[in-house]
């Protein structure tokens, strides 16, 4: 099936007699027979739910439709984002460990990365997004278990060579992690390009309607844990009867073990309400993506000709610095957002916003209404003009999320705005 497909009808078959829709199974536990049934599940040798901190029928039709848009093995649905990029991490790196990261990556991961992960052990390297293979190679070291990117980033749009981390990774026998939330499997699927692990927001486009909160961790299956350096898969866990993930479970090694060690241990788990709200979602995000894409493009060509306007950073616009690169990865378009800077630094940015009509102020990006945020004025407001540069947010930078409206009404209200200024 083509992916327009799947996103409609992956992960859910019912049977003869089932609801057509699929059920939300609002259960945190499961009915067996005997005592026998339900041991064989705790020992990962039968398949079934138990227990829906590990797994829920609502949740599972869920992750197979996303393991199957982004042609992986299996999925693993969490509570939000965030713990889907602590889970890809940790379930392959601890204390002692190495992981390097690209700096251009959404703020609550550097975060989570740079004080929480390092405060527990694990040492970090930042590279610029668009290092050279070069100086990447010589940053591994024989404790490195992961790199870590993210295909086109938030809030500053950087786009990635995909293809040249993969390479440089595995030359050194280390799988690569891709955030792919700005792109999602329409635009980009990482696995195409020597990804291993994808994740996701799916907080963002994947649900679409700003509904419900919620991350998923994607399994390529192709690397092999036997070739690098990671006793966490390729030894018996005494904490889960001594399964070796490897020889149990082969290809999915590395997502069986995310559910079986660190979904048990951190309960970070997707409600069914919140899967069935994604899924809903999902069914339309091959129709959604294309239109965020054209109406960003409009608007970001109307506003890089506007008098008022100071810069403007879209992958799509061939002054970018990223236009050729994001051509070769996301030919049919990166995302809906746009960082723009307008003239008159901080309060020409903030008459800018609070002229718009169409366009709401929040703290979300990427869904179907079209918002924007000024991070010098909210989630930056405590910082100087001069801290600010140094966090790479000009004061004037406005970060708009283009909607699926009418695109004559968005640049309209954009004209409208810019009068203000
Ligand atoms: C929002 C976001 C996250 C964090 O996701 P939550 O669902 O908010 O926890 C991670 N990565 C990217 C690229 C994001 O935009």
């Amino acid at each position: 099936m083509k992916l327009d497909t799947l996103c409609v009808q992956a992960g859910y078959e019912p049977k003869n007699g089932e609801p057509r829709v699929l059920p939300i199974a609002q259960s945190t536990t499961f009915v067996y027979e005997t005592a026998d049934a339900l041991g064989k599940l705790f020992d990962l040798e039968a398949d079934g739910f138990f227990y829906t901190r590990l797994a829920n029928p609502t949740v599972d039709a869920v992750e197979k439709k996303i393991a199957a848009l982004e042609g992986g093995v299996g999925a693993m649905m969490t509570s939000a984002g965030q713990a889907a990029s602590l889970i890809s991490v940790t379930n392959i790196a601890k204390a002692g460990d190495h992981v390097i990261a690209s700096a251009a990556i959404y703020g609550g991961t550097f975060n989570l990365f740079n004080k929480t992960l390092r405060d527990l052990g694990i040492d970090f390297d930042f590279v610029s997004p668009t290092i050279s293979a070069d100086d990447l190679n010589v940053l591994f070291k024989p404790n490195t278990k992961a790199v870590f990117i993210e295909t086109v980033t938030n809030p500053s749009l950087d786009v990635v060579d995909i293809e040249m981390f993969a390479k440089v990774a595995h030359a050194h026998k280390v799988p690569l992690i891709v955030d792919n939330t700005f792109a999602t499997p329409i635009n980009c699927r990482p696995f195409e390009w020597g990804a291993d692990i994808v994740v996701h927001s799916t907080s963002k486009y994947m649900d679409g309607h700003a509904v419900a909160l919620g991350g998923v961790i994607v399994d390529s299956g192709n690397f092999d844990w036997t070739q690098g350096d990671y006793p966490m898969l390729t030894t018996p866990d005494e904490s889960y009867h001594g399964v070796t993930y490897t020889e149990a479970f082969g290809k999915a090694a590395y997502i069986v073990k995310c559910r079986a060690h660190l979904m048990r241990d951190l309960g970070s788990q997707a409600s069914p309400q919140n899967a069935f709200l994604l899924n809903i979602g999902l069914e339309t995000l091959h129709l959604r993506m294309p239109r965020h894409c054209s109406n960003a493009q409009a608007a970001a060509e109307f506003l890089e000709k506007h008098p008022k306007v100071e810069w403007v950073n879209y992958p799509g616009l061939p002054s970018n610095k990223y236009y050729e690169i994001a051509k070769k990865y996301m030919p049919n378009g990166t995302c809906g957002v746009i960082s723009v800077g307008i003239k008159g630094g901080k309060e020409g940015a903030a008459r800018f916003m609070e002229g718009l009509k169409i366009a709401k102020i929040v703290t979300h990006v990427a869904d179907a209404r079209t918002c924007v945020l000024h991070p010098a004025s909210t989630t930056h407001r405590q910082l100087t003009d001069q801290q600010l540069l140094d966090a790479g947010i000009a004061p004037n930078m406005i970060r708009l999320s283009v909607g699926i409206e009418d695109p004559e009404d968005i640049i309209a209200d954009l004209a409208g705005a810019l009068e203000q200024v």
